[in-house]
């Protein structure tokens, strides 16, 4: 059914930005190099860039382009829905991103706790309704959860159409995502799967040097997101890989990995596996800059910032001096670890389950 789809997709979370602006330019030559590439998937949210993505949705694809020269995903996010009004919500969703319907419209970030929320929504209900009244074609959710609960979802609706999960080859075999476990209860329920976070965050794009090392050893033309984008993609049942791309090269490597998709050689998911457990060795904090954080925490803290410039960094290299000037840089685009109240909403909305609370503690404690 989705077999026409190409199995790279555009996810618009991570634009180019020129300060607090998206970079519209090089938005527009991304969009363009990509559809001109063959690739049809955009995917957006009202949280990404703080509202800024759907709105360079507009500018640089819809503004631009015939509604058949691709498909667009949007989402529905429990905590943008102000009042009870989804409709309302919905509604300029459409408006922002300047289209009549969405390909795909998703319940965004389903876990146990948003499930209730959700539920006191209406969402599932609301959002089938969207598909009868043809506003919304496929409809499914993103999912940040065990496989156990996904299952007791998939069973609780069996009327979706796919799942969203986040499939990378560092969560694999993951006891918190349990994305090969998740895989496979999508699979035995009949749902094909669009994947996110294949790079992890970017964390699978720049490699330290000795796993960098290891890929090279089986292909030295290709980079390490290649692989990591390949992995996603090689499993049956596959509609398309999100990736996050953030600048021309990006796109670039991505559409060259892509064009003619090959699955991942024995050799290759050899490789991929044994970094796999060289970087699992190192014991870092699992986020990947959604900034689902950033955009509700009162206290305007620079949350990702923190942990992947600074906190990983102390982390993997145990160089205090060194961390301390990347949690200055850290500081630029948001306020200090200590200005943390502890009112725990960060939590509520992180897709990875980290702990923010307490590690802002230790980046206080440690960094200032
Ligand atoms: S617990 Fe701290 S970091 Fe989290 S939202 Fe509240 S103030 Fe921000
Ligand atoms: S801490 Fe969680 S919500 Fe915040 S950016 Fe990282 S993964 Fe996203």
């Amino acid at each position: 059914m989705y077999t026409h789809i190409p199995k790279l997709g555009f996810g618009m979370m991570r634009l180019p930005m020129n300060g607090a602006e998206v970079d519209i330019e090089q938005t527009k030559k991304m969009v363009d190099r990509f559809i001109d590439a063959g690739f049809t998937y955009f995917d957006t949210a009202r949280g990404y860039i703080d509202g800024l993505s759907e709105r360079a949705v507009k500018t640089a694809l819809t503004d631009r382009y015939p509604r058949d020269a691709y498909l667009l995903a949007d989402k529905y996010s429990w905590w943008c829905v102000k009042d009870g009004d989804s409709k309302g919500f919905f509604e300029s969703q459409l408006e922002r991103t300047g289209v009549e319907y969405f390909d795909f419209y998703l319940i965004h970030a389903l876990d146990k706790s948003s499930y209730e929320k959700y539920n006191a929504q209406n969402a599932w209900e609301f959002c089938a309704e969207l598909k009868n009244q043809r506003l919304v074609k496929n409809f499914g959710f993103s999912f940040h959860d065990d496989a156990e609960f996904l299952d007791k979802v998939l069973t609780e609706h069996p009327e979706v159409d796919f799942v969203q999960l986040q499939i990378n080859y560092l969560d694999w075999e993951s006891d918190s995502v349990q994305s090969a476990l998740c895989y496979q209860v999508a699979r035995r329920h009949n749902k094909p799967v669009t994947v996110m976070e294949p790079v992890k965050g970017g964390a699978l794009a720049v490699l330290p040097e000795d796993a960098r090392r290891m890929l090279a050893a089986v292909d030295a033309n290709r980079s390490p997101a290649s692989f990591a984008i390949r992995f996603a993609a090689s499993p049956d049942g596959i509609i398309t890989v999100l990736s996050g791309m953030s600048d021309e090269a990006q796109a670039e490597d991505n559409i060259n990995t892509m064009r003619d998709f090959v699955p991942l050689s024995a050799d290759e998911t050899e490789a991929v596996a044994a970094v796999a457990e060289l970087l699992n060795a190192i014991p870092t904090v699992p986020c990947t800059a959604c900034k689902y954080c950033v955009e509700n925490c009162p206290a305007g803290i620079a949350i990702p910032n923190i942990l992947r410039g600074a906190y990983n960094s102390y982390l993997s290299y145990n160089n205090l001096p060194m961390s301390k000037n990347r949690y200055k840089q850290a500081l630029e685009n948001g306020n200090a670890a200590s200005a943390c109240i502890g009112c725990g909403v960060c939590m509520e909305v992180c897709p990875q389950k980290i702990q923010i609370t307490d590690l802002m503690e230790k980046a206080a404690k440690l960094f200032e």
